[in-house]
């Protein structure tokens, strides 16, 4: 999942970055309000997490413009001003959730986690197709009840796979969702972490569609 985190706090931006990045998330980070209306318009994110009180263009003002762009795309914010009015403002702007500072990372990437389940239409804490079972909350995956262990990048794009099942994605779209900026692509990472899914999963749960990209087919269909 690519979220794009908006936050001026050198040190807070640092470790909530490096905190998402652990949990799978692949993270853009940007520190003024300007800079993220950019990447807003070129970058496609599953999420986004929001500082209120930003340079250039306050994190309210981001949200209402963002709101006016028909985008659906899910924004936490985050607030050191704990009153009532700036939480009031940002939900009214179109903050789907809040967290007010010093927050909990795990409360933060639990409340991320629930946005992407009701984005994606989901209300289950667990995703399931066939014998596997994959728990966003606590990033555990089982085939036929048993544990399989696996790495971050694998979690990623199982997950992402299982948010979409029957739709095609593109190894662009993957791979968007494993990088973040600066951050070396290798040029054929998304197919090796494919190859170890499969390894672990079963040859059959993802399939390929030659120069289109991958898909878990639904389970009536197989
Ligand atoms: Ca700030």
């Amino acid at each position: 999942m690519r979220v794009l985190l908006v936050e001026d706090d050198t040190l807070l931006g640092d470790g909530v970055r490096a905190g998402l990045k652990q949990a799978g998330f692949a993270v853009d980070w940007v520190q003024d309000g300007q800079a993220a209306k950019l990447a807003l318009e070129t970058e496609e994110y599953a999420l986004v997490v929001l500082d209120l009180g930003l340079p250039k263009l306050s994190g309210t003002d981001l949200l209402k413009w963002l709101r006016t762009q028909v985008s659906t795309i899910p924004v936490l914010i985050l607030t050191a001003r704990d009153t009532v009015a700036d939480r009031i403002g940002g939900l009214n702007a179109g903050a789907d959730d809040y967290l007010i500072k010093p927050f909990d990372l795990d409360e933060l990437i639990a409340r991320l986690n629930a946005l992407l389940r009701r984005s994606a239409g989901k209300v289950t804490l667990t995703l399931q197709h066939g014998d596997i079972e994959l728990t966003p909350s606590t990033h555990h995956v089982s085939k036929s009840g048993q544990t399989v262990e696996l790495s971050a990048r694998e979690f990623t794009l199982l997950h992402e796979l299982l948010l979409h099942v029957g739709r095609v994605q593109s190894r662009e779209q993957l791979e968007q969702n494993l990088y973040g900026w600066g951050e070396e692509v290798e040029s054929n990472s998304v197919e090796v972490h494919i190859h170890h899914l499969r390894k672990k999963l079963g040859a059959e749960l993802i399939r390929t569609l030659r120069g289109v990209g991958y898909v878990i087919d639904k389970e009536n269909t197989r």
